[in-house]
């Protein structure tokens, strides 16, 4: 289970920035005011093998906040806190098929269709990090968020501040979710430290560097770390399958064959088991939520590097 030649890898990555580039659909995300701040040309790709290959093109020095693509690795980090079997039974793995801010997704609690990738879920894993103040809980979070990524990772303080004075869907679904003793924390300082946890900047390569942990069995392959245990990048992986792209996951999965998660900023990580991950950043969403070029790179590469987990060969 390996990458094909590096060479051609590099080549199809670079194939793909070129291919994509001109592509000026879509728009910012502008609930969260300062990510519409952000240049919609901005592109970048980021490839690394569970060898530690990196294959990058375009604006891989710029940094992003991770938004929802923190979601996996949070619980991720929860599985290994409280054992993957207490996750499963307080956040759920089933698909919502509903947008990722929704508040029917968090009344489909009582059927059993709830799961971690949409807010309502990712703010309950949240409350479920190690530490017992929220000071506590966000040191946890930015040092083990940073291990995925092999390097310390930095609030974007401008996003965070932006999208903390436009909070109170969020607040919401998290009040809601304490009426149903669905919550480990305090709603509100839970929130704040998921709204934290969002606004941690990366480039594509980091986001590369932390999937490519996922693909490997919890080791990064750059710095050699054990992060997380492989049972849980099975599970987590498993989840981003059911419900990383919300309500567009079927079609998602039809088309590239793999885990992906998306975040509003724009960046998106797409998973391939036992091989590496992919990781781009294209600030225009289409109307779910998801990067429009992010998708388009994700497709074009899973078919042409012949990753899709569906293909007999
Ligand atoms: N911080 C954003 C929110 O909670 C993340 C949403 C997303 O990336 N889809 O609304």
């Amino acid at each position: 289970l390996l990458l094909p030649d590096p060479v051609l890898v590099a080549n199809l990555v670079r194939d793909s920035y070129q291919r994509f580039q001109g592509i000026t659909d879509g728009k910012n995300a502008d609930y969260i005011p300062a990510l519409a701040q952000v240049p919609p040309d901005l592109f970048a790709i980021a490839l690394v093998g569970v060898n530690g290959a990196v294959h990058l093109a375009g604006d891989t020095q710029v940094e992003f906040s991770m938004q929802s693509v923190s979601k996996p690795f949070v619980f991720a980090l929860v599985c290994q806190a409280i054992g993957e079997q207490a996750a499963k039974e307080k956040l759920g793995v089933n698909n919502t098929g509903l947008p990722f801010n929704s508040v029917l997704a968090m009344e489909r609690l009582h059927t059993g269709a709830h799961n971690p990738m949409v807010n309502a879920g990712a703010i309950a894993a949240t409350s479920l990090v190690p530490g017992t103040t929220a000071e506590e809980k966000w040191q946890f979070l930015q040092t083990q968020i940073s291990r995925f990524a092999g390097r310390s990772l930095t609030l974007n303080e401008v996003v965070y501040a932006s999208e903390a004075a436009h909070n109170r869907h969020n607040q919401g679904l998290a009040k809601l979710l304490d009426a149903y003793d669905r919550i480990f924390f305090d709603p509100l300082q839970a929130t704040d430290i998921y709204t934290k946890q969002c606004a941690l900047n990366v480039t594509v390569r980091d986001l590369a560097v932390m999937g490519a942990t996922l693909a490997n069995g919890g080791v990064n392959p750059i710095t050699g770390e054990m992060i997380i245990d492989p049972i849980h990048c099975q599970h987590v992986l498993a989840v981003m399958v059911t419900a990383g792209l919300y309500e567009q996951s079927g079609d998602w999965l039809y088309e590239v064959g793999l885990p992906g998660k998306s975040g509003v900023s724009g960046g998106m990580l797409t998973v391939s088991p036992g091989r590496g991950a992919l990781a781009t950043f294209a600030p225009p969403l289409d109307a779910a939520g998801n990067s429009i070029k992010g998708q388009k790179v994700a497709q074009h590469l899973s078919t042409t590097l012949g990753l899709n987990l569906f293909a007999s060969r």
